[in-house]
């Protein structure tokens, strides 16, 4: 049995980046043989007999093998688990955003707050996360447009959403300020890792200079922020 599939979602080596036939060859359960890439030599997916744990610790650290690994091999653009992956972190994307939101304004909701003033309020937190997210996404994908000259191709710009989506799993720590008295510094921090996170995706899958994967996604992110401003001002 092969361990991949067609050209369309064809996989990748994690080490150069090439396009691969496939990453092994499954003899029995649990009876697999790495395939090596055909350019640079090398096993092309290692990270397939990792456990997750460890793959998790190389994306914190932000290897691009890692990223590659996760962003071309793990994930399918034209599979039904693909589909389904990109619903769910779209949505989780926008209620972390929507709870860091309501986190830098205080908690946003008051205990005498009726339930119609409470869905009044939570209606605009989300509201604004939207606006703030289309703001980002609008500048990560104009700068890959207009910056990184991609062509008119709808699958890319999926792929590049995802990537900057799926980067930003760092957002989930903001849940830990739900169980933990945390300081204002702690958005900060995570935003901080979320960006450097993004950088390292948008290079992956791109495959272009650090130089402008950097200044797209800064300023995506300095956009982001004064959007934010703006809209705890309105709250
Ligand atoms: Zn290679």
């Amino acid at each position: 049995m092969e361990g991949q599939n067609d050209a369309s979602s064809a996989p990748r080596c994690i080490g150069c980046g090439s396009l691969v036939r496939m990453l092994y060859v499954q003899y029995s359960p649990g009876n697999i043989r790495l395939m090596k890439c055909e350019k640079c030599k090398a096993v092309a997916d290692p990270y397939i007999e990792c456990e997750f744990m460890i793959i998790l610790i190389d994306l914190i650290l932000h290897k691009v093998e890692a990223y590659r690994h996760l962003l071309f091999n793990m994930l399918y653009l034209d599979s039904d688990a693909y589909k389904g992956i990109l619903q769910s972190s779209v949505l989780a994307y926008i209620f972390l955003d929507a709870y860091k939101i309501s986190f830098l304004n205080g908690g946003a909701l008051d205990s005498s707050d009726s339930l119609l003033s409470a869905i009044w309020c939570w209606a605009k937190i989300l509201t604004g996360a939207l606006v703030e997210d289309l703001v980002f996404m609008l500048f990560i994908l104009m700068g890959s447009k207009f910056v990184l000259n991609f062509s008119y191709n709808i699958e890319r710009y999926r792929e590049v959403i995802l990537a900057i989506i799926i980067s930003s799993y760092l957002k989930l720590f903001l849940l830990s300020t739900m169980v933990w008295e945390s300081p204002l510094s702690v958005i900060h921090i995570v935003n901080i890792f979320v960006l450097s996170s993004n950088i390292v995706a948008l290079r992956v899958v791109t495959q272009s200079q650090i130089g402008w994967c950097v200044g797209i996604c800064c300023l995506a992110h300095v956009a982001k922020i004064l959007i934010n401003h703006w809209l705890l001002q309105l709250l």
